[in-house]
């Protein structure tokens, strides 16, 4: 029987590499649905080629839009645009996995409903596990989901790890999270105020969407990582450590009581975790290049410096900070790349947003989707406020 996949975010960087993926084995995947915010023309031709059963756009102008234009070329999508549609498809009956990869915070509530659904949910959308904390885990447990993480770092250690997760506390001593350091590693601290958003985008190694490029730049990136990895594999802050790993061949590694390391190494390319999470614990072909280890030159490795990274350090503050700060600084972290990216905020003021709403912001022990919002919404005013008191 082939699996019915809905890709959540399709439009994208991950999403793009997930049909990628599945157009290789259409023996084994079929797909049921599809999401996107605007992106009208790349999901009609995304429906051409994938025929789902649904396709869902964020807006009502731009659904309407797509469903002139299936009917004008005869396909047989839905363009589905009931109350809830995003999570109408996270978690139908007919549904086997969900490619979670949707951008930010707006990914909580489907990331939920197929949580809850008991899918098997293949998570790229860092923001909604690190705002959903608690929550979404306890959604994963009660609706006997299997959650798979797609960050390159998470499938590593996700693969380093015994396949038991009840072995995990007794065995594991700590986990390393590999960084590239962004394309600011070795920018000198002072002139990080005169940074444009095309030079931010412009990550070393990847090609990703803007605003985790923003985030990798200002090393944001890695402290969502770190807050994601103490939910997916329920650990103390103090046992996740970052290592600045420039060439990104080692994805992320698990330290074990006796001092042994285990390290996942590959070409980057996010189409490998993608595969890994599609098949698990099969391997299937994702399209990726075989890494050619005569021809590295080196692996090297180096600490983050705190002047040019400060917003890395909040995240184990935040995670030792009453729940719930962790979503506080989520949505303040979004509010201010977006300022960024709109040229209304300095590329150095991000961290100063992220600061003020951390201080503004009390939360209260979020413990249902509808508190998480309202958090969410509390802190995205705070942060707004900042960014206008810092405003260009
Ligand atoms: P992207 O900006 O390229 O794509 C985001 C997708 O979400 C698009 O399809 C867009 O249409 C859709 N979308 C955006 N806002 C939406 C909204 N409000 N409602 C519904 N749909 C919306 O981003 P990306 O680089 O593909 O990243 C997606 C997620 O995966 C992020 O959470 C990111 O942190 C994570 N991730 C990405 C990479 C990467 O290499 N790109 C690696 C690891 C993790
Ligand atoms: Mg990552």
């Amino acid at each position: 029987m082939k699996q019915k996949i809905t890709v959540l975010g399709s439009t994208g960087s991950i999403g793009k590499n997930t049909l990628d993926v599945v157009a290789r084995h259409p023996d084994r995947y079929e797909v049921f649905a599809l999401s996107a915010a605007t992106q009208v023309d790349l999901m009609l031709q995304q429906c051409a080629q994938f025929k789902p059963r649904f396709a869902v756009m964020a807006s009502a102008p731009h659904a309407q839009l797509l469903a002139e234009k299936i009917k004008q070329n005869g396909l047989p999508t839905s363009v589905l645009q009931a109350q809830g549609a995003l999570e109408i498809i996270a978690s139908h009956e007919e549904v086997d996995a969900v490619m979670a990869a949707i951008v930010g915070a707006a990914g909580l509530s489907p990331c939920l409903a197929a949580a809850r659904a008991g899918k098997r949910l293949l998570l790229a959308n860092k923001e909604a596990l690190v705002v959903g904390g608690n929550v979404f885990m306890r959604a994963v447990r009660e609706g006997g989901a299997t959650l798979l993480p797609i960050d390159s770092e998470h499938s590593a250690i996700f693969q380093c790890l015994p396949e038991d997760p009840a072995c995990w506390a007794e065995r594991v001593d700590s986990i390393l999270l590999t960084a590239s350091g962004g394309p600011f590693r070795t920018r000198a601290p002072e002139t990080l105020a005169q940074i444009t958003p095309e030079q931010a985008c412009a990550h070393p190694n990847f090609s990703m969407g803007r605003k985790i490029s923003v985030d990798s730049a200002t090393m944001m990136n890695k402290a969502l990582e770190v807050i994601e990895a103490r939910w997916l594999f329920d650990l103390a802050p103090e046992q996740i450590k970052v290592v600045i790993h420039p060439q990104q061949i080692i994805h992320s590694m698990v330290q074990f009581k006796d001092a042994s390391i285990l390290a996942q190494l590959g070409t980057p390319d996010m189409r490998v975790p993608i595969a890994c999470g599609l098949a698990w614990p099969e391997r299937i072909e994702s399209g990726a290049s075989r890494l050619d280890f005569a021809a590295l030159a080196a692996l090297t490795f180096e600490e983050a410096d705190v002047r040019r990274f400060p917003g890395l350090h909040l995240s184990w503050q935040a995670l030792n900070a009453p729940e719930g700060t962790t979503a506080v600084l989520n949505a303040a972290n979004e509010v201010a790349v977006e300022a960024f990216l709109t040229g209304k905020l300095r590329f150095d003021h991000i961290h100063a947003v992220n600061l003020a709403t951390l201080d503004a912001v009390q939360p209260s022990k979020p413990d249902s989707l509808e508190s998480l919002l309202a958090l969410d919404a509390n802190a995205r005013v705070a942060a707004q406020r900042a960014a206008a008191a810092l405003a260009l």
